[in-house]
């Protein structure tokens, strides 16, 4: 059985020096540092990472319960929250899910850390709504520099694709609105998290055309080498149980076999 000690993780930090490399929100015009949220159960654990990300530049709050994570999550805006999915209270993937499904976080990059190592729990994070999985044991410079990647990509990837303003996109009875991050579908408001919008902004941007899962996985994760492609089929699912009016007779996305998935041209 893995035991995590704070011993290893001091051995890790050892002789680190600091970053160079800012937060994305360093630049911040008004000065204000970028907020962080991290929750984790072991102290040592915790303290070391919000140590690690206060020193980076982030203005850290670190709790050891999943229900507080929650409380705080759904009460204060943060840039980037940082989650143990073994958590008491409530788990790390519950959490995940209810901070994608509402609040002021929806859109927050989520790195979930974990001792888990199985591709079922690395699916299970990504579909939970988080953008990035790191297994434990870690080093904390790669983690705060994944933290760091993680926050600019996101802050980056919402307001442009391929360095171009996006407009409202109008297909079939799906509307979406890239700058206010807003789905509607036949008319009714649907909540989507960063990933589904990308997913369903792509096909819905070229409809009766075939885009590959490699095509999928390079536009939705702009090639994060941790996520599959499972995890197109995966996102695909959830995407269609919030759009469709029938999930298992999908007439938006639809399925090519062998190739991949296109949206229902007009
Ligand atoms: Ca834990």
């Amino acid at each position: 059985m893995f035991c995590w000690s704070a011993h290893l993780f001091q051995r890790k930090i050892r002789g680190m020096d600091a970053l160079t490399a800012g937060p994305p929100g360093s630049s911040d015009p008004t000065g204000s540092s970028p907020r962080a949220l991290v929750v984790e159960d072991e102290r040592s654990i915790r303290e070391l990472v919000s140590n690690q990300l206060r020193r980076a530049g982030y203005d850290c709050l670190a709790v050891g319960d999943g229900r507080e994570g929650l409380d705080r999550a759904r009460s204060e805006p943060f840039d980037v929250v940082v989650l143990d999915l073994m958590l008491p209270g409530i788990d790390g993937i519950t959490l995940c899910r209810a901070i994608r499904r509402e609040g002021v976080n929806r859109d927050v990059p989520i790195l979930v850390l974990t001792a888990r190592r199985a591709e079922n729990d690395k699916v299970l994070g990504l579909e939970s709504g988080a953008d990035d999985y790191v297994t434990k044991p870690f080093g904390v410079r790669e983690l705060t520099a994944r933290v760091a990647a993680l926050t600019r990509r996101i802050h980056r990837a919402q307001p442009q694709v391929a360095g171009a303003p996006r407009a409202l996109l109008v297909a079939r009875d799906v509307e979406l609105d890239p700058a206010k991050h807003l789905v509607r579908v036949r008319r009714t408001e649907v909540n989507l998290t960063p990933h589904e919008f990308e997913l369903l902004y792509q096909l819905a941007s070229k409809p009766g055309v075939v885009l590959t899962r490699k095509d999928l996985l390079a536009a939705v994760w702009r090639g994060q080498a941790f996520v599959t492609e499972r995890s197109i089929d995966t996102l695909v699912r959830h995407l269609r149980c919030k759009i469709e009016q029938d999930p298992t007779s999908p007439q938006l996305i639809l399925t090519v076999w062998g190739y991949g998935y296109k949206f229902a041209g007009s």
